[in-house]
Order: C-alpha cells, then sequence, then structure tokens
C-alpha cells in the first residue's frame, strides 16, 4: 500500500483488536523493554465471584444479611469485586437497601450508609479488620481468595472470600511478552500478595508487587523508568489510570475497563484478547524497521 508504514502499522493494530491512538504510540510500543501487568481484571478475567459468605462471630448477621449490606454498600461501583458481590446478592434473591453518602477510594474499596449504618467494604489491608474478623481473613487469603472485609459502624460484620479465573491466554501472552522484552513481566495488584503469587505461579511471573495503592503502581513504574527501562503498563481500573499515565505506553483492557483507564491509556485493547498485546509489540517493531 501507500500508506506511510506507521500509518498502516495503526491500520493492522486495529486487524488486531488493539486501538492506538496516535502514530506515536506504535513508535513508543516498538520501544519496551520491560512490562507491568495488573492483576484484577487484566490477567484475570475481572469477572470475579463470590466463594465465601463469613459472618465475623459475635457480629449476630446471617450469610444473607452480612451479604445484603455489602451489596447495598457496593451497588454504586463498578469495580469488579462490587460487582461480583451486588450478583451474589442477586442470585441469592436478596432485596438491596438504598445507599446514600457513597464514597470510593481506588486501591481501598467503598463506604455508604445503609439502613441507618455507616458500612465499609474494602481491603482488609488498608483496615483493621481486628480479633473477630483477622482469622477469617487469613484463612480465606491461605486459599488463594480476595478476602474483602465489611465493616458496620466501625466494626467487623464479616468478611466475603471471592475469586477469579485467569485469562484463557494469559500463560501464552506471559510467555510471547517474556520472549520480547527478555524479562518476564512483574504483576502489580492492590490485592493480597498470597492470591497474587498463586496467581503469577500459574503463569509463569515471579515479580509480584502486591498489596499496592494507584500511587505505589505509579512509584514502582517511574523507579524502572529512573533506570533507564521503557515500561508498557497493561491494566484496566480507576486505581491503574496514574500508573497508566506515567509509563512509556500504557494499554487498557477495553471491554471492562473503567472510562478512566481507557482515556488515560495510550491504546486500547477492543477485543478482550490478551494475546493481541504481543502481536501489536511485534508489529510495531516490524513497522520501525520499515521506517529506518
Ligand atoms: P488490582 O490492582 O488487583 O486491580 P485494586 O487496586 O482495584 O486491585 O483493589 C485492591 C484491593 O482493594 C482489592 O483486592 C480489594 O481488597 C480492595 N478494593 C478496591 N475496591 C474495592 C471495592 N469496590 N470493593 C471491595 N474491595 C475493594
Ligand atoms: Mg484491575
Amino acid at each position: 500500500s501507500t500508506m506511510p508504514p506507521l500509518l498502516s502499522a495503526i491500520a493492522n493494530a486495529g486487524r488486531h483488536g488493539v486501538l492506538a491512538k496516535s502514530a506515536v504510540v506504535m513508535e513508543r510500543l516498538s520501544q519496551i523493554d520491560a512490562v507491568a501487568l495488573d492483576k484484577t481484571g487484566t490477567l484475570t478475567e475481572g469477572t470475579p465471584r463470590v466463594t465465601d459468605i463469613r459472618p465475623a462471630p459475635g457480629s449476630g448477621l446471617s450469610e444473607n444479611t452480612l451479604l445484603a449490606l455489602a451489596a447495598a454498600a457496593e451497588h454504586p461501583s463498578e469495580h469488579p469485586l462490587a460487582r461480583a458481590i451486588v450478583d451474589a446478592a442477586r442470585e441469592r434473591g436478596l432485596t438491596l437497601a438504598d445507599a446514600t453518602d457513597f464514597t470510593s477510594t481506588p486501591g481501598v474499596g467503598v463506604s455508604a450508609t445503609v439502613d441507618g449504618h455507616a458500612i465499609q467494604v474494602g481491603s482488609p489491608a488498608r483496615r483493621t479488620a481486628g480479633a473477630e474478623a483477622d482469622p477469617l481473613v487469613q484463612e480465606l487469603q491461605e486459599q488463594g481468595r480476595t478476602a474483602v472485609l465489611v465493616l458496620r459502624d466501625g466494626t467487623p460484620a464479616g468478611v466475603l472470600g471471592i475469586s477469579d479465573r485467569l485469562r484463557p491466554d494469559a500463560k501464552a501472552t506471559v510467555r510471547a511478552l517474556t520472549a520480547l522484552t527478555g524479562r518476564a513481566p512483574v504483576l502489580l495488584t492492590g490485592d493480597n500478595e498470597r492470591a497474587a503469587r498463586d496467581l503469577a505461579a500459574e503463569v509463569g511471573i515471579t515479580d509480584v508487587r502486591a498489596g499496592l495503592l494507584p500511587q505505589d503502581k505509579v512509584a514502582t513504574v517511574q523507579a524502572w523508568q529512573n533506570e533507564g527501562l521503557r515500561v508498557m503498563v497493561v491494566g484496566d481500573g480507576v486505581n491503574d489510570a496514574p500508573a497508566l499515565a506515567a509509563a512509556h505506553t500504557g494499554i487498557a483492557m477495553g471491554k471492562a475497563g473503567s472510562d478512566l483507564a481507557l482515556e488515560t491509556a495510550d491504546a486500547v485493547v477492543v477485543r478482550d484478547e490478551l494475546a493481541a498485546i504481543p502481536a501489536v509489540v511485534n508489529l510495531s517493531r516490524r513497522a520501525r524497521r520499515l521506517v529506518i
């Protein structure tokens, strides 16, 4: 064709299901020497399911009441864990009370007023679980679950166990990215270390940074870039947006990705296939050779 190579590379990327926002992005993709992957919604399918419902001893709550409280508070949230909790409540036919005063903190969780109670749902690492809930959190995390703590008026109401499946092409993608950059991708996650390590091991990732807040993801990426590595970050969440912006190249997972991630990223995986990413890096390198 008569198209300039970088433009035809954009068109080819589109055929692979990756929307690059400019020709510069194709050039940047060709330069990357390290990859950082988010866990939930990126390496995993992003459709997690509630597997365990554990009211805190002494809370007096039933499984259904605990789940309904958490689901009411999570209802306004677009986070994959929030959707899992709301779906589990719906499957049990539970009625959700209206939530007011909803606030959401990326990498931490949500809070809202439900039935006159202050409900907080989120990471046990960011809030003290207390003696009633600590053993429940530990037990679930040892099973590789994401443990989500529910507090009612500041007191543990219980813990939910949630798990998500790896994407079917996660392992092949990690292998391809390792071959392209000469180093295995790193996993960045706000989730607990144990759940992250179990999953990472299944795809051949050993460098796992867990319990990260959005700004910690940025700091990790910046530290590598200060060492001269050009980092590609792949993520889907609001919590990933700052790291996507800081990266040499930021890629967002399009299907379930948050609006903020899609806006911030340099390129978007529009079909729900992780394997499109190494394919497009490959393509960008070939296009670059044609330009030079
Ligand atoms: P990841 O980096 O794996 O995509 P996030 O940074 O989005 O994960 O979340 C990190 C942790 O914060 C979760 O594992 C969870 O414990 C907690 N969290 C964040 N948002 C929510 C939410 N809406 N409901 C419950 N927990 C949440
Ligand atoms: Mg995510």
